[in-house]
């Protein structure tokens, strides 16, 4: 049996870089000569991508785990394996929870994949675990593009040697590994060459990228993509507020093609509970980069994180941060039932002894919500009437001939047209707003809206 003949399904849960990861991995397991199989049902190997930022994620990815891992009663050489972060910090724990699963494999080794697969076939092994690389193998992203596509997601490092006290990824990704900055450049060659208009830099912490031969920094990186004509837009994701020179504050002025749409993971807006959190920020410098920002576009689109019910989080320290999402007004939100993680700086007496109840989680939850539902209403409201540029990313979930695309405030757009519009601008007259999307129509020219996409040629 030639194991390079097999069908692999990869499943992916949590963040981008899962998401990246697992389109990297599609590649290099078709290189080695595997398939991919797109529809779960068709293929002879499983991967399930796993996230461990939330407990939850991880039950899901292991419910599933189990369902899939009953296939192998009648399906001979059905082989399930794991990867992503679950892999990194619960090896022993998921040859003991998952009987018959094959193998797993770190983030780290992502590269060590397509071997793996074939191990697990010509050895007949099982129960195989990777040892984890000192590095991140980064030429994993180098590849041709599958298919060409509006955005591209480009890694700029992998890891984060920040201790926020909630959070597993420096136990999962390791510590911060910067990509060197040939290499992204290299990748976004590539994407342009297979089409993208639009490059959004990932990282865990990307205003800490330095590249580790010469030093060049973020900004620096920043400057050499907008340098790349064939780029109309650029995108980043996530900063960290403690780490936000002005350097980089200015680079939203300077910069043409840096959207004025910045996330700004704010956590908390008690004071107390950041540094409680190991946060490294505080509420003054949330507000100081939100007023340089709206300094440089008073339209900037601020979007955050946020964690409630912390252990400890006391009513008064959540008042702080209803206080700061309503006077910001966050016109997107990530917000988080705070879940305790294993190996985390959070020491369980203290998940335990000063944790708040699920209700009261949940209620606060639910009142950052409405405020956020306000909010982005009214920042959606502002677009009514206009006409937007707008990058067509993909047909949207809503009929046929309808397609969806992002203004540069990355606002979602919907709108009627032809599926060849795809990856390509269009000038939408904006006609209807909820708090999530904008709706509109298709126009002949919006005028000179943005400096950025007009000054170039459009797609
Ligand atoms: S900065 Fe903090 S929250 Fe973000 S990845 Fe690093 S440790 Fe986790």
């Amino acid at each position: 049996m030639d194991p390079v003949k097999k069908k692999v399904l990869i499943k992916t849960y949590g963040c981008q870089m899962n998401e990246r990861d697992t389109e990297a991995l599609k590649v290099l397991l078709v290189e080695a000569g595997f398939m991919i199989a797109e529809k779960e049902g068709d293929e002879d190997v499983v991967l399930l991508n796993t996230c461990s930022v939330r407990e939850a994620a991880e039950l899901k990815a292991l419910g599933k785990a189990g369902r899939l891992l009953k296939k192998k009663k009648t399906h001979a050489n059905y082989k399930v394996g794991v990867m992503g972060c679950m892999a990194a910090h619960k090896k022993e724990v998921l040859f003991k929870k998952l009987p018959g699963l094959d193998f797993i494999a770190p983030p780290k080794a992502l590269h060590l994949i397509p071997e793996l697969i074939r191990q697990s076939y010509v050895g007949n092994a099982n129960q195989m675990a990777v040892p984890e690389p000192a590095s991140f193998n980064f030429s994993c992203y180098e590849h041709t593009y599958p298919k060409p596509k509006a955005v591209a997601w480009i890694p700029i490092q992998q890891g984060c040697n920040m201790a926020c006290s909630y959070c597993i990824v420096p136990r999962t990704r390791g510590e911060q590994q910067n990509r060197p900055f040939n290499s992204i450049l290299k990748e976004v060659q590539e994407a342009v060459q297979w089409g993208t208009k639009e490059i959004i830099l990932l990282g865990q912490i990307v205003n800490t990228y330095h590249d580790p031969d010469s030093k060049k920094n973020f900004v620096d990186l920043l400057e050499a993509v907008q340098n790349v004509e064939a780029v109309k837009r650029i995108r980043f994701i996530s900063p960290h507020p403690a780490f936000f020179s002005s350097q980089l504050m200015q680079a939203f002025k300077h910069l043409s093609k840096l959207c004025p749409a910045l996330h700004l993971p704010v956590q908390s807006g008690s004071d107390r509970i950041l540094k409680e959190m190991r946060r490294a920020h505080t509420k003054a410098k949330i507000w100081e980069i939100v007023e340089t920002l709206r300094t440089i576009d008073a339209r900037a689109s601020i979007s955050t994180d946020i964690i409630v019910g912390y252990p400890g989080e006391s009513e008064e320290d959540f008042q702080e941060t209803v206080a700061l999402f309503r006077d910001i007004k966050f016109d997107m939100a990530y917000i988080f039932k705070y879940s305790p993680r294993p190996l985390t700086w959070v020491a369980p007496q203290e998940q335990s002894l000063m944790g708040i109840p699920e209700k009261v989680k949940e209620d606060r939850n639910q009142c950052l919500l409405n405020i956020l539902t306000q909010c982005s209403t009214e920042y959606n409201r502002q677009f009514m009437g206009e006409c937007q540029e707008i990058l067509i990313e993909g047909k949207a979930h809503r009929g046929e001939h309808q397609l969806f695309g992002k203004n540069i405030y990355n606002k979602k757009v919907i709108f009627a047209g032809p599926e060849s519009w795809i990856n390509t601008f269009k000038s939408v007259q904006i006609n209807k707003i909820t708090a999530s999307t904008l709706e509109g129509k298709v126009v002949e020219d919006c005028g000179a809206l943005w400096d950025g996409i007009n000054n170039s040629e459009q797609g």
